[in-house]
């Protein structure tokens, strides 16, 4: 292999720049030449590609975001987009791709492989931490740590007035966000997509923690938790219980920022993984870590299977709430 291309793509995530690093360092380490897409599957398509060497990607290790930029792109999601894509890699003499991104980056990524035999590798890249197959993904940890710091401000503000407020993390289809800042902030209740629970069992829960002497709550909540996320569920708790509460909805401060150590070495890991993988004449896998160490998965099982929650830790929640 001589010339391999990286992009990102879907929702951005603290750390994607020093992935992008590692590719094109261990590429370069290899005698290999990068080219990085801009604006994810859209650049593909509209040939934005540009080279990468060693310098390009000096100074960005600890910046948030993506310097490629990222991009949502309808086009791809049909067969002539696609071909437009694959296209733009031959002409270049493109060998190989690796795409950081999510599950619909990953779909994409699977789709030019099956129709046009490009050589890809997906590199897990979402603040969600809902992607099959790897224990984290990059930019999980910042995101956490941020929405965590949010949640410890309120808690002081909340004890201080004996007030309630409920928290709104990201995580309109997983809660593994809402879980772990739930727990790790000793939030009263964590509400997340994966357990359902009506405003009746919350009233519940706000009302015997009232009973056991708490003065004031916190309750993390995923914004895919109920509908209409946190404000409507604020509205319903009030009218139902009388409580007056605030609601804090964190949104994108989420996503930015400059990315945890370990953001940078899981980011650093997986990249340069990516490189050795395509290399080595692997494709349509996914680099991630578990309990094995570094695992490569096959894309096809990553996105049709679901990331289960951590049961153990919800069941924690509960019992450290008390
Ligand atoms: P993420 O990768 O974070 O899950 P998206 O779901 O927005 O983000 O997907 C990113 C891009 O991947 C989409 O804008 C689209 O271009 C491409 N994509 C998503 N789903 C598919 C699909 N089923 N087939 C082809 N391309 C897809």
């Amino acid at each position: 292999m001589k010339h391999l291309a990286v992009l990102t793509s879907g929702g951005d995530a603290p750390g994607m720049n020093a992935a992008i690093r590692a590719v094109v360092r261990t590429a370069i380490h290899k005698g290999v030449r990068v080219s990085g897409i801009g604006h994810g599957y859209q650049g593909l398509i509209e040939d934005d590609l540009r080279p990468l060497g060693a310098r390009s990607v000096a100074n960005v290790i600890q910046r948030g975001g993506t310097i490629l930029r990222t991009a949502r792109c309808e086009p791809f999601l049909t067969g002539e987009g696609r071909a437009r894509a694959a296209a733009t890699l031959r002409r270049h003499g493109v060998e190989g791709l690796i795409v950081i991104g999510g599950d619909g980056t990953y779909r994409g990524a699977s789709a030019l492989h099956e129709e046009h035999g490009v050589p890809v590798i997906g590199v897990p890249g979402t603040i969600d931490n809902d992607i099959y197959g790897t224990d984290v993904s990059i930019g999980f940890n910042t995101a956490i740590n941020t929405a965590l710091d949010a949640v410890d401000k309120l808690r002081d503000t909340a004890a201080s007035h004996n007030r309630m407020f409920l928290a709104e993390v990201m995580g309109r289809h997983s809660g593994h966000i809402a879980l772990n800042v739930g727990v790790a902030g000793g939030a009263e209740a964590i509400l997340i997509p994966e357990r359902p629970v009506d405003v009746e069992a919350v009233v519940d829960l706000l009302t015997a923690a009232e009973r056991r002497g708490k003065t004031s709550s916190v309750v993390v909540v995923a914004e895919g938790a109920v509908p209409g996320g946190a404000v409507a569920l604020q509205r319903e708790i009030e009218e139902r219980a009388g409580y007056e509460m605030r609601t804090v909805i964190l949104g994108h401060v989420q996503r930015g920022g400059s990315p945890s150590t370990r953001d940078r070495v899981l980011a650093s890991r997986l990249g340069s993984m990516a490189v050795e993988g395509l290399v080595s004449g692997r494709s349509g896998e996914m680099v991630g870590v578990d309990k094995r160490g570094n695992v490569f998965v096959p894309l096809a099982d990553v996105v049709r299977q679901q990331k289960p929650i951590d049961e153990q830790l919800v069941e924690l929640a509960t019992i450290l709430a008390i």
